[in-house]
């Protein structure tokens, strides 16, 4: 498949000739104002962004910035394109995380080469990560692997007349803490708190994972009700005794909502995983910080 480069750049001269030197190497998007070009991002999920510095408006520092606080568009690859060619221009732009760094008037070949092998790296990126069963960020199993091994523990438990429960836990006030440390200090806080979950959860068959965003789901194959409850208030006190201060004063925790079946070979887990939603939307609903099963 072609792999897509967005150029963000209000010189039309500079979007035109980019477009025309990268065309036979990928399909080349252009925004010439930086507002447009993060709404692109967002939508369009492109493979890699060029960015001008000096844009009326919004700079691109800034966009870049913005570009890396959301999570639909902060593992886009940036590189700056810009007449800034100032040492501490260059410092700037990558210390605010873009790949690269590229000074105009710039070399074609050079431009061209950059451009690819950046492409490459992210081709091989998202290689791994779509045979991968681990999360990049979190390192702990992803989505994907969470839904085989429910599957997977589902028969098998269904087989033996064995309950199986499941878990679920989000963070609480979450979008505060990113607001208030900064993106960067909301992936360090998702990386401790998903280290403090897989710890706590060792016995073979349970298992830890990132659900998605901020929440994580624990499988718990042949646990019933009241040890599921027993497990679901370590992983809420591991997550507290953490310590971590939150945004809003007190600590960071979470909520979690669980449920507990025994599987039946002709069903599958969507009710289970529905009922254990319900229950953590009721942890939510009753304050936060606690336990729901059922
Ligand atoms: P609640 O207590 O009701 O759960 O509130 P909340 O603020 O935690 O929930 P909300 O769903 O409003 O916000 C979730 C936030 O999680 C918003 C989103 O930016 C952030 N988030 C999701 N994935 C990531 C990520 O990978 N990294 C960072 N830093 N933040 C993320
Ligand atoms: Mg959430
Ligand atoms: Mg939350």
């Amino acid at each position: 498949m072609r792999q897509t480069v967005l150029v963000i750049d209000d010189s039309l001269a500079t979007v035109r000739m980019l477009g025309e030197v990268l065309s036979d190497l990928c399909d080349v998007q252009v925004a010439t104002e930086a507002a447009e070009g993060i709404a692109l991002a967002r939508t369009e999920a492109p493979d890699l962004v060029l960015l001008d510095v000096m844009m009326p408006g919004m700079d691109g520092y800034e966009a870049c910035r913005r570009l890396k606080a959301d999570p639909r568009t902060c593992h886009v690859p940036v590189i700056f394109v810009t007449s800034l060619d100032e040492e501490a221009d260059e410092a700037h732009g990558l210390e605010i995380g873009a790949i690269d760094y590229i000074v105009k008037p710039f070399s074609v070949p050079i431009v061209r080469a950059r451009v690819r092998n950046h492409l490459e790296l992210k081709r091989h990126r998202d290689l791994l990560e779509s045979l991968s069963s681990l999360d990049g960020l979190t390192e702990i199993p992803n989505r994907r692997r969470l839904d085989e091994h429910l599957d997977q523990e589902w028969r098998r438990c269904a087989r033996h007349g064995l309950p199986l429960s499941l878990l679920l836990l989000d963070i609480d006030h979450f979008k505060p803490y990113n607001d208030t440390f900064g993106h960067q200090a909301g992936d360090d806080c998702l990386r401790l708190v998903a280290g403090a979950l897989r710890d706590c959860a060792r016995r073979p068959g349970d298992l830890v994972a990132r659900y998605g965003g901020e929440e994580f789901a624990c499988v718990l194959p042949g646990v019933g009700g009241e040890a599921a409850r027993g497990m679901a208030e370590a992983l809420r006190e591991a997550v507290a005794d953490l310590a971590l201060p939150g945004a809003e004063g007190g600590t960071v925790t979470v909520s979690v909502g669980g449920a507990t079946i025994v599987p039946d070979l002709n069903t599958n887990p969507a009710d289970l995983i529905r009922r254990a939603d319900d229950n953590l939307y009721q942890s939510k609903h009753l304050g936060r910080n606690r336990v729901t099963m059922g």
